[in-house]
């Protein structure tokens, strides 16, 4: 199948490299964004890494029609869309224009609205589903791998599951006094929402960053803090699988929180425009203007990432604690890919998604989240490209039944 990957960022370079490297299922490869020269740099990277070409466009994503035409003049079976958040209705209606199936990493977010909520995505299910397309959602980490991870625990582990803790953990240093690993934007927006997590049937919230502990991460990594914040894998997990409490947990350095509160204190992290030289801009747009982008971060990091659930449950009438995660090097994804892990994390499961659709093993019509399929032929290609996953049975829960958490919950 020929594949158009839309964001020539970070993940986008990964994701076109591993999809570069699939010479079985990836006939014709395309990048397009918003730059062209930035998807000619890639291109011109993996030619050289890989002897394979790739072609390049310069594409609006936020213009349907801009998209549909390049889509009828490159003809691909399947869009990547690797661009923002912002553009996914506008790809997925140029994906339906043209009838051609569509992938994404991260929901649907309104530009003046930080939420991130699939309703706008999963709406599009009965117009894919009636042209015979598919649309397949969150296939980065987290969400993404973090989903086939709770499938395959739910499926091969567990006859209940009480709770999920999905820990996010980077422990990679990039030496800079403030930097955001993927879009600061995106990020931004993200963790300064108020923490929400799923309690059996309803969103309990706390206070952004108010509810956090310490958690022992394997493989030399140690103990780190973990804060509670809201992500949008938790939305359908708690659909679509049967979880008393899903919450979901990220590090952060005292030193990136400082600048941080900082920034939200003297209002630059702010959505709202303000009048400046006779021109209205949001201030966390030109925050993110000032801020190092996320691809230059790749020479610098060290360090290593390890995402994972840890899964609370019972098998045949015994507690069970069950933790599954990848632990990735900074330093090898860039060797690899010219990337630093967290591009690489997100970009090698966007390929791998795409494969499993091009193959036919996750192919059907409709709009689905990554947790709708079977897990094993997505786990098998993490394990062979790049990814390995561990998964041990612990003795006891290591992260406490949090008082801070019952007590700052509404
Ligand atoms: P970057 O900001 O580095 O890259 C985004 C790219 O999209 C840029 O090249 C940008 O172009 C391009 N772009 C933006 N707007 C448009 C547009 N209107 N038309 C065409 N191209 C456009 O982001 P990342 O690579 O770090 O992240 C990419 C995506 O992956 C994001 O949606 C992010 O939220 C998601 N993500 C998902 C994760 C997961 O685990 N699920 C983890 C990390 C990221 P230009 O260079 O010209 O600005």
């Amino acid at each position: 199948m020929k594949v158009l990957i839309v964001g020539a960022g970070g993940v986008g370079r990964v994701a076109a490299y591993k999809c570069a490297e699939m010479v079985d299922s990836v006939d014709e490869l395309m990048l397009a964004s918003r730059t062209q020269s930035k998807c000619d740099d890639i291109a011109g990277d993996i030619e050289k890494r890989l002897g394979r070409k790739v072609q390049t466009a310069k594409v609006d994503a936020d213009q349907t029609s801009e998209m549909a035409a390049l889509i009828r003049d490159f003809q691909p079976g399947l869009v990547v869309n690797l661009a923002l958040p912002y553009q996914d209705l506008t790809i997925m209606d140029a994906c339906l224009e043209t009838g051609v199936h569509y992938l994404d990493t991260a929901n649907y977010e309104p530009r003046d609205n930080p939420k991130f909520e699939y309703h706008w995505q999963w709406a599009y299910h009965e117009r894919f589903e009636k042209a015979g397309l598919m649309a397949l959602l969150g296939s980065g980490f987290d969400p993404g791998v973090t989903n086939v991870f709770c499938a395959h625990a739910a499926a091969n582990h567990f006859d209940e599951i009480d709770t999920i803790d999905i820990i996010d953990c980077n422990a990679g240093d990039h030496g800079l006094p403030f930097a955001t690993n993927f879009n600061p934007e995106i990020n931004i927006r993200e963790i300064t929402q108020p923490g929400r997590w799923w309690n059996r049937d309803h969103w309990a919230e706390v206070e952004a960053m108010s509810v956090h502990q310490s958690f022992d991460f394997p493989e030399g990594i140690g103990p780190k803090e973990i804060y509670l914040l809201y992500h949008e894998e938790m939305e359908s997990l708690s659909k679509h699988l049967d979880v008393n409490k899903i919450r979901f947990w990220m590090t952060f350095s005292e030193k990136y929180l400082t600048h941080l509160r900082v920034l939200e204190n003297v209002g630059m992290t702010s959505i709202e425009p303000v009048q400046f030289r006779g021109e209205s801009i949001a201030p966390l747009e030109f925050l993110k203007a000032v801020l190092p982008e996320p691809s230059s971060l790749g020479p610098l990091t060290k360090g290593k990432t390890c995402i994972g659930c840890l899964v609370k449950g019972k098998k045949d009438g015994k507690d069970k604690t069950y933790y599954i995660y990848n632990v990735c090097d900074h330093q090898e994804a860039y060797k690899e890919t010219g990337a630093q892990a967290i591009s690489y994390t997100t970009g090698v499961p966007a390929a791998i998604g795409a494969k499993m659709m091009i193959d036919g093993h996750w192919m059907r019509p409709g709009v689905w989240n990554m947790e709708q399929f079977e897990s094993a032929p997505f786990l098998k290609e993490l394990n062979e490209r790049g990814l390995p996953w561990i998964e041990t049975e612990l003795g006891d829960f290591p992260i406490p039944e949090s008082e801070t958490i019952a007590v700052g919950a509404s």
